[in-house]
């Protein structure tokens, strides 16, 4: 294959975790998932204001597919806890606050709401909802869920985000945190709807 041939594709994400997971997650041959940086430019900053996982992935794959001019793959996704009717849900990554949340405060405000609510009643999801816009702009939505409940304490260094404290159904006594990379993909959310998506675009 030569460069010619190689579909650059912008990511809609200025989330590490999110990139690293993209592109690992799946051999879309041919394909180079690029971010704003890699092209020498600033992330947009799109403000997310749907109230669905696709609504807001939309927004974003939209927006970049605009700004660059090449197809966009964009992904909104969070965690939803059932006691907790469904939060932190599309403020998953603003649940402590816009101004100076981050993974980290995101996580002790999770534990503050749980409180003690018993291992039994501690059910979450997370969710993913990707969408990408290709080059004349049509546009391909694919889904994917994890389902498990919320530990008590952090455990793990992996991944990002609520992973150490999510116990995935799929690795019984392990954090999401405490998999590799591989092995999140191959249960996670967004591993789910980057298969589904490569599915649908018949790749
Ligand atoms: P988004 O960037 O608006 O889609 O927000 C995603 C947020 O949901 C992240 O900041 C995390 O808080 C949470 N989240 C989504 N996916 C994961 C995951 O794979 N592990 C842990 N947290 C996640």
């Amino acid at each position: 294959m030569t460069a010619s041939d190689t579909r650059r594709v912008v990511v809609a994400t200025a989330n590490p975790g999110k990139l690293e997971e993209i592109r690992s997650a799946l051999p879309f041959e041919g394909w180079e998932f690029l971010t704003a940086r890699d092209l020498g430019l600033e992330p947009l900053d799109v403000e997310e204001t749907g109230d669905t996982f696709l609504a807001n992935a939309r927004l974003k794959a939209r927006a970049y597919h605009e700004a660059f001019g090449l197809p966009a793959l964009a992904d909104d996704s969070g965690l939803e806890v059932d006691a907790l009717g469904g939060a932190p849900g599309v403020y998953s990554s603003r649940y402590a606050g816009e101004c100076c949340g981050g993974d980290s405060a995101n996580n002790a405000r999770l534990m503050i709401e749980l409180g003690e609510v018993p291992a039994g009643k501690r059910t979450a999801r997370f969710r993913c909802v990707m969408v990408f816009v290709d080059e004349s702009g049509d546009e391909t939505v694919a889904e994917g869920a994890c389902e498990g409940a919320l530990g008590f304490e952090l455990r793990g260094d992996s991944g990002f985000g609520y992973d150490p404290l999510f116990l995935p159904d799929a690795t019984p006594g392990r954090t999401m945190a405490e998999l590799t990379l591989e092995e999140k993909n191959a249960i996670s959310h967004r591993g789910a709807a980057l298969r589904a998506l490569r599915d649908s675009l018949g790749r």
